[in-house]
C-alpha cells in the first residue's frame, strides 16, 4: 500500500492503519466446510478500511472478503 497522495507529490511516506475509518458490518456471510471439509468464507460485506501515512494523508479504500477457495466464483452462485 502506498499513499496516492504522497506518490504524486514524490514523497515517501509510512502507511498505517487509521482506526476511526472503519466499518464493520455486523451482518456475516455464510461459512461452511465444503464436501471435502475446505473451510468457505462467503461474506457478502464490503468492509472499509481506512489508513493514514506519516504525511497525515487521510484515505479509507473498500475490500470484499474473498473465499480462499472459490475466489470470485461464489458470487456467481449467489446471483443466479
Ligand atoms: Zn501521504
Ligand atoms: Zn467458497
Amino acid at each position: 500500500m502506498i499513499c496516492q497522495e504522497c506518490r504524486d507529490n514524490g514523497q515517501k511516506s509510512v502507511v498505517r492503519a487509521h482506526k476511526s475509518g472503519v466499518e464493520w458490518p455486523n451482518s456475516y456471510g455464510d461459512s461452511f466446510y465444503d464436501e471435502e471439509g475446505h473451510p468457505h468464507d462467503h461474506n457478502p460485506n464490503t468492509y472499509v478500511f481506512g489508513h493514514i501515512c506519516s504525511n497525515g494523508h487521510v484515505w479509507s479504500t473498500e475490500m470484499r472478503m474473498e473465499c480462499g477457495r472459490c475466489g470470485h466464483a461464489w458470487r456467481d452462485e449467489i446471483t443466479s
